[in-house]
């Protein structure tokens, strides 16, 4: 079965969803507006600035029919990815051990050997994969980007440069190949088409196989006011409820639920397949979300009014470290801190530069405020007052690197859940 979504023409270049993307219900409510935002990764080279930026609207809304909360508007695919050299083999040293302890977790608990198969759903450089192959376990990957499919093979990762979904499942099916395991880790939320994502799974997935699906946890964006990973790129965020419709329409159903509080914010790994054991941790955290109201609109019609309430303290509190004399510079251009910092209307009035680590970034300037961005080394070079730390999911991380910085006086502001100084 599929339900394809309606969607109506808007802007130039977006469409705007009518009907919710997973189970087709009309009734999508709105409970969040961000603006009209500029794509958060397409950063400008100050040397050829375009004279407008492309901005699209951004709105949220949560389905009565199924629970899924997703955005409205779709930007064209060939204007929402760009160049992802900038954003490759940044994982942290947290990531890479949270997939390696998941893979040698599923080779020992699913008897995973030489004659299974393990396939990953955007499996980038083959980071998580190579680890069954340490194991002497096959592995496929499945991944568009070029520069990633070429890593993962380098590293002896089989990997197919294609966009997942029902069509590929079955081409993959109709050679015979079955997975074992289907890992999908950070993908389901940019897939616009949720629907082809689920039945791929169904079709790839062996009689007895089992999905393992991560991606953060709808709950903890809403009760730590985490709005800043809304963006075009992401078109859906997830509860269990709503993750357990999508597949009970597709032949499988929600086994097994685990939390990971600080992974992204808090992150959940869904385990999903076709046996009818559903394991006491899907069973609580089902029962949790209707008796708590995830499962109702309330659960989310004030949330605007606390992003609002957020983003009126957070620039009320630089330009008072500003007015002071303060010197501010901010941490982490990416998708999440150039949300934050455009729905907020901050920019370098307020905040001079931002560091990232990411050497590919550096001279260029984030989309829409146009702060420059700088090596992290400047924060010991410049020693400004404060740092707005927009990557607040690495805080541990980052206050541990930047210990001189602190050491000699810099703070750090974090955004959310409500603006702090530590
Ligand atoms: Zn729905």
């Amino acid at each position: 079965m599929s339900v394809q979504p309606t969607v109506a023409e808007g802007r130039r270049g977006t469409q705007t969803a009518t009907t919710c993307r997973s189970c087709g219900g009309g009734d999508l409510r709105t409970f969040l507006s961000l603006g009209d935002m500029p794509l958060p990764d397409a950063l400008l080279d100050p040397a050829n600035l375009p004279e407008r930026e492309p901005r699209y609207p951004l709105d949220v809304a949560f389905c009565p029919g199924c629970s899924l909360v997703q955005i409205l508007e779709e930007v064209d695919p060939e204007e929402l990815f760009v160049d992802n050299y900038l954003y490759f083999s940044s994982f942290s040293e947290g990531l890479l051990r949270h997939s390696r302890e998941h893979a040698f977790r599923l080779v020992d608990e699913r008897g995973l050997g030489s004659d299974s198969l393990v396939v990953e759903v955007a499996s980038n450089d083959g980071y998580l994969l190579r680890n069954f192959l340490e194991r002497g376990v096959p592995v496929l990957g499945i991944d568009p980007a070029p520069t990633q499919a070429e890593a993962a093979e380098a590293a002896g990762v089989r990997t197919l440069r294609e966009f997942f979904g029902a069509d590929l499942a079955r081409r993959l099916a109709a050679d015979g190949i079955r997975a074992d395991v289907i890992v999908a880790n950070n993908v389901m939320a940019h897939t616009p088409e949720l629907n082809s994502f689920a039945e791929g799974l169904s079709i790839l997935l062996a009689e007895d196989g089992v999905a393992t699906i991560e991606n953060t946890y709808v709950r903890d964006l809403i009760d730590h006011c985490e709005f800043d990973t809304i963006y075009h790129e992401h078109f859906c965020y997830f509860s269990c409820t709503a993750v357990d419709a999508l597949m009970r329409r597709h032949g499988l159903r929600l086994n097994r639920v685990e939390h990971f509080p600080t992974l992204q914010g808090g992150t959940l790994r869904w385990w999903v397949g076709r046996s009818d054991e559903v394991e006491e941790s899907a069973r609580s955290y089902l029962e949790a979300e209707r008796r708590e109201g995830l499962t109702a609109f309330g659960y989310y019609e004030q949330f605007g009014a606390r992003v609002d309430a957020i983003r009126t303290e957070l620039v009320e509190l630089l330009r008072r470290r500003k007015a002071e004399g303060a010197r501010i510079a901010a941490y982490g251009a990416a998708a999440k801190g150039s949300t934050l910092v455009n729905s907020a209307g901050i920019g370098p009035e307020l905040v001079d530069f931002v560091v990232d680590r990411n050497v590919h970034k550096h001279g260029l300037l984030m989309p829409g405020t146009r702060i420059p961005i700088r090596a992290p080394e400047a924060l010991l070079e410049e020693q400004p007052d404060d740092v707005l730390l927009l990557a607040w999911n690495y805080r541990d991380e980052v206050l541990e690197q930047q210990a001189e910085y602190r050491r000699r006086g810099g703070r750090f502001i974090v955004p959310v859940p409500w603006p702090e100084v530590v």
